[in-house]
């Protein structure tokens, strides 16, 4: 049933995130609406690591709007490029999506046939109320390795660089379901609800 009550506010305006975790949680009651609907002030991730931007952005948007809130920090880790872009993952380039995979593609070309390893990472928090004391912390990997070009149409962010098998098929190439049922931000929403159901 969808009340007031269920509304955790997503603390997020990326409409890639925002579709998959709705899709993940739509049985759970909980309603997600993007921060964006509020108009809350972008906190700075500052943070060094993806938890600890994760709880800012909840406690932000918990703050901002006395909501339960649920913030998603997830990136893309390259142990060739010394771990880039990880937590810079939304900004590596400055100019958004697309060049961010041009950027990548560019920083990888000294590593053609050597190691292209890289994982995806997804920390959940979920908080009750800005100053929330027991956060909800789910974290979800997926590993796989960068394409040399980008295949596929689906998906978000560096998916049609991400290959996830030896036959080359990319994370843009898997059908939503698929890729919840594969992807980091699939795995930490599944702990998650464990969490949420304790
Ligand atoms: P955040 O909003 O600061 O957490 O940045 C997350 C960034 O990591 C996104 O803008 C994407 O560039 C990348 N990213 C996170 N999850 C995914 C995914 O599932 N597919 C592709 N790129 C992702």
């Amino acid at each position: 049933m969808t009340n007031s009550n269920n509304i955790t506010l997503l603390a997020s305006g990326n409409p890639g995130k925002l579709k998959e975790l709705q899709a993940a949680l739509s049985d759970t009651g909980l309603v997600l609406q993007p921060q964006s609907d509020f108009a809350v002030p972008e906190a700075d991730e500052d943070g060094l690591t993806f938890i600890e931007n994760a709880l800012k952005k909840a406690r932000n948007a918990a703050l901002h709007t006395g909501l339960p809130a649920l913030a998603d920090d997830s990136g893309l880790v390259v142990p060739a490029l010394g771990g880039a872009p990880g937590i810079h993952s939304a900004r590596f380039s400055g100019e958004g999506n697309v060049q961010n995979n041009i950027k990548l593609l560019q920083e990888m070309l000294p590593f053609e046939g050597e190691d292209r390893r890289a994982w995806f990472i997804c920390v959940l928090v979920r908080v009750t109320s800005a100053n929330d004391p027991t956060p909800l912390i789910a974290e979800g990997y997926w590993h796989g390795h960068i394409a040399k070009e980008p295949s596929g149409t689906s998906g978000f962010g560096y998916d049609p660089l991400f290959q996830i098998n030896a036959s080359g098929q990319t994370a843009a190439e898997l059908s939503p379901a698929e890729k919840q049922t594969l992807s980091h931000r699939g795995k930490a929403v599944r702990t998650l609800r464990q969490k949420l159901e304790r």
